[in-house]
């Protein structure tokens, strides 16, 4: 039978309200990439779990089809988020696959083109903010107290089902959990989710490794971050909503939460692309995370000989700001032979 969505699949595994009405736009089902010449150069068995195939471009749309099936089913007719891009896309995506108003708070200023131009372009109201993404979130909480509007951020505890499906495909590609799992934590309501699917799921447990960007790592510094600052904007939250549970998967699991630079991240996000996988920085925290952990690349690590799952969680063409960040601009020639052979024979 055609796929038809992660309700439909892993529906029986979600604790979702019988009034739940399917919101579907195919999410989900991403692919397990093997990375051969990564997995030789770190001495484990690496896979990447690529979320930015998912139909917003993130892995916001597993929690988002869960969150918006279930406001709809009991009438509900606007939802709202706060959002450092890929929320706001998600949620307008599903709110206008559903008829539904979508308003999504942004920090000002602080968003990535393609996550602002995808909510725009979905119909949603985008509000910019002028405060951090932390702010955005507060007022949101007060606003959905207040009035009928449904709140779509990770708080909400369906998003927090609907994006347990990850930790299920993984299992199932498998045949059972890896040894240790590796994803970037920013509000940490995808590490929560990982760590529950998992534990729901019982095909065994990975050891967790989650990580954070050095400017915005309020997890490993053990206090909230006031400015927090980091060049992975989808991380760049000073005071996750979900750190407790943060902290409690990766203790559980024996595993650990740490920290990696702006460069660090950057160096990872171009060696996944020279494997052919192409990712927003926030995306390439988890193997800069278990590249910091390897130490050099040859040394043994607790990784070596290991199964080991890095989630991208979303996708490269989200964040174009990029290119003039850290990549040279492409020559220029005239439109002749010459100038052409001249250029790449040389
Ligand atoms: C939302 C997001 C994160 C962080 O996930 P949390 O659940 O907030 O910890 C990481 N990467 C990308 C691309 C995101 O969109």
């Amino acid at each position: 039978m055609t796929y038809q969505g992660l309700i439909h699949r892993y529906g029986r595994y979600l604790e979702l309200p019988s009034h739940t009405k399917n919101i579907s736009l195919l999410e989900g089902n991403t692919p397990l990439i093997p990375m051969p010449r990564l997995s030789k150069e770190f001495g484990c068995e690496l896979s990447v779990k690529f979320e930015g195939l998912n139909p917003s471009g993130s892995f916001k749309d597993r929690g988002m089809t869960a969150a918006v099936s279930e406001a709809v089913g009991r009438g509900v007719q606007t939802v709202i988020c706060a959002s450092t891009g890929n929320t706001a896309a998600s949620a307008a995506a599903y709110a206008s696959r559903a008829g539904l108003r979508a308003i999504v708070l942004i920090p000002e200023g602080k968003v990535a083109a393609g996550k602002l131009a995808g909510a725009i372009t979905y119909g949603a109201e985008v509000i910019q903010v002028q405060g951090s993404f932390d702010d955005a979130l507060t007022l949101v909480v007060e606003i959905t107290q207040k009035t009928p509007i449904v709140l779509v951020n990770s708080i909400n505890p369906f998003r927090i089902e609907g994006q347990k499906t990850a930790a299920f495909e993984i299992c199932d590609d498998l045949g059972c959990a890896p040894d240790w799992l590796c994803l970037p934590v920013g509000n940490a309501g995808n590490i929560t989710s990982y760590w529950a699917g998992f534990k729901q799921y019982q095909k065994g447990l990975p050891r967790v490794l989650g990580v954070q960007a050095a400017g915005a790592a309020p997890l490993v510094l053990g206090h909230p971050v006031d400015k927090p600052e980091t060049i992975a904007t989808a991380i760049r939250i000073g005071k996750p909503a979900r750190g407790e549970q943060a902290l409690e998967a990766a203790q559980q699991s024996n595993g650990k939460i740490i920290a990696v630079t702006d460069a660090e991240i950057l160096s990872a996000q171009r060696i996944l692309a020279s494997e052919g996988v192409w990712v927003e920085p926030a995306s390439a925290a988890g193997l800069a995370g278990l590249m910091a952990e390897s130490g050099s690349r040859s040394a043994k690590h607790e990784a070596r000989d290991k199964k080991v799952v890095v989630v991208c969680t979303g996708h490269g063409m989200k964040d174009p700001s990029i290119i003039t960040e850290s990549f040279q601009p492409p020559k220029i020639i005239p439109a002749n032979y010459e100038a052409l052979i001249g250029l790449i024979e040389k």
